[in-house]
C-alpha cells in the first residue's frame, strides 16, 4: 500500500500578504512534522514533485476571460480580486502547480501508480468559482484534475467530498448540473461562516438534481457528529453513486484549534475521517481514493498533527498514537448532527435511500 506525497518547494512563492492566514507556514510546519516523525522515509510514503498544468488545462474549468485577467494581475505583481484573495508575481504559476499536484495525484491513482494520493499545495481552490476568485482561492484546481480525469482516461463516475468547514460554494457551482461528479460537502452552517452558503435544500439542478449534498453543521458538532454524517450520508450514498474514484477535498479547520472556525474535531477524529473514505474506496471502487489539502489554519496548532494524521490513515500505518496539539474537553451539551442529517436525508429523499 503506498500513498504519493505530491508537494513542491514552489508552493510556498505565493502569498497573500504575510500575516494572512493562509500563508506559506501552514505547509513549512507540516512537512517538518511529516520528517520528524520519519513519515517522509517510511516505505509506504512516494514523495512526488508536480509539474504545472498548461494553460489550456485551467480553460476546462475557467473562462477565457477570468484567466487572462489573473494573468494580468499576476503579470502586474500585486491586485486585489476580492477582499481576502490577493493576487503576487507568483500567483498564476503557483495556480498552476497547484492544480498540476491535483492532476499527478489523481492520474498516479487511476494509473496505478500508487494506492492513493495526498496534495500538500496552495493556494486552495474550492471557492473559485469558473469566472471568479474569493475566499483565498484563484483556480478550482480539483475541477481541474476531475475534468481531465474524465475527458482524457474515460472516468465516468466520481465521489466528492469536501470536508472543508468552509462550503464549496465555487465547486458546488461548477458541477451543480452534472451528475457525472456527485458533490457532497459537510461544513458549519452559513449562518455562522463565509461564505454563507451551503444549506440542505441545495440538491443540484437538471441532470444534476440528487447529486450536491450539503451537510451544513452546527459550531462544535465534533468528533461524534462526523462519524454519524458518514455512517448515515456518506457511506449510504457512495454505495448507491458506486462512483470510479473517491476524491476527499480535505480541508484541515474542522480542528477545535482552527482560529477562524468552530467545529470541535479532533486530530484522532481526522484519522476516523480518512479511514472512513479508506474503507469505502476499497468497498465501492477497488480503493482509488485521493485526498488533496484544502483549509487549515491552526498553523502552529492543530494544522501539522490532522495532516499527519490523514496522510498516516491512506499509508495504512498505525495511527493509535497520533497526538493533540492540546487538551480539548468535548462540550456535554455540544449539539448532535441529528437534524442536520435528518434535513438531508429529507432533501434527498427522491434520489438515494437512507
Ligand atoms: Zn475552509
Amino acid at each position: 500500500m503506498t500513498v504519493a506525497l505530491v508537494y513542491h518547494e514552489d508552493y510556498l512563492l505565493h502569498e497573500h500578504t504575510p500575516t494572512h492566514p493562509e500563508r506559506r507556514e501552514r505547509l513549512t510546519y507540516t512537512m517538518d512534522q511529516l520528517r520528524e516523525e520519519g513519515v517522509l522515509k517510511h516505505p509506504s510514503v512516494e514523495v512526488v514533485e508536480p509539474e504545472r498544468v498548461d494553460e489550456s488545462e485551467m480553460s476546462r474549468v475557467h473562462t477565457r476571460e477570468y484567466i487572462e485577467k489573473l494573468k494580468h494581475l499576476s503579470d502586474e505583481g500585486e491586485g486585489a480580486l476580492s477582499a481576502d484573495t490577493h493576487v503576487s508575481e507568483h500567483t498564476w504559476r503557483s495556480a498552476l502547480l497547484a492544480a498540476g499536484g491535483v492532476v499527478e495525484a489523481v492520474e498516479r491513482v487511476l494509473d496505478g501508480e500508487n494506492d492513493s494520493s495526498f496534495v500538500m499545495s496552495r493556494p486552495g481552490g474550492h471557492h473559485a468559482f469558473a469566472d471568479s476568485a474569493h475566499g483565498f482561492c484563484f483556480t478550482n484546481n480539483t475541477a481541474v484534475a476531475l475534468r481531465k480525469a474524465q475527458e482524457d482516461h474515460g472516468v465516468d463516475r466520481i465521489l466528492l467530498w469536501d470536508w472543508d468547514a468552509h462550503h464549496f460554494d465555487g465547486t458546488q457551482s461548477i458541477f451543480y448540473d452534472d451528475p457525472s461528479v456527485l458533490t457532497m460537502s459537510t461544513h458549519q452552517t452559513g449562518r455562522t461562516l463565509f461564505p454563507g452558503t451551503g444549506y440542505s435544500d441545495e440538491i443540484g439542478e437538471g441532470d444534476g438534481e440528487g447529486y450536491n449534498v450539503n451537510v451544513p453543521l452546527m459550531p462544535k458538532t465534533g468528533d461524534d457528529g462526523y462519524r454519524q454524517v458518514v455512517r448515515e450520508v456518506f457511506e449510504p450514498i457512495a454505495r448507491q453513486y458506486d462512483p470510479d474514484l473517491i476524491f476527499v477535498e480535505a480541508g484541515q479547520d474542522n480542528h477545535f484549534t482552527d482560529p477562524i472556525t468552530d467545529l470541535g474535531v479532533t486530530a484522532q477524529g481526522y484519522v476516523d475521517l480518512m479511514d472512513a473514505a479508506v474503507e469505502t474506496a476499497a468497498e465501492v471502487c477497488d480503493g482509488r481514493l485521493v485526498a488533496s489539502l484544502a483549509g487549515g489554519y491552526g498553523i502552529e496548532g492543530g494544522l501539522p498533527y490532522t495532516n499527519l494524521g490523514v496522510i498516516a490513515s491512506l499509508a495504512g500505518m498505525d495511527t493509535s498514537n497520533v497526538r493533540e496539539p492540546a487538551t480539548y474537553e468535548p462540550p456535554s451539551d455540544g449539539p448532535s448532527a441529528d437534524r442536520a442529517v435528518a434535513k438531508v436525508k429529507e432533501n434527498l429523499d427522491d434520489y438515494w435511500e437512507f
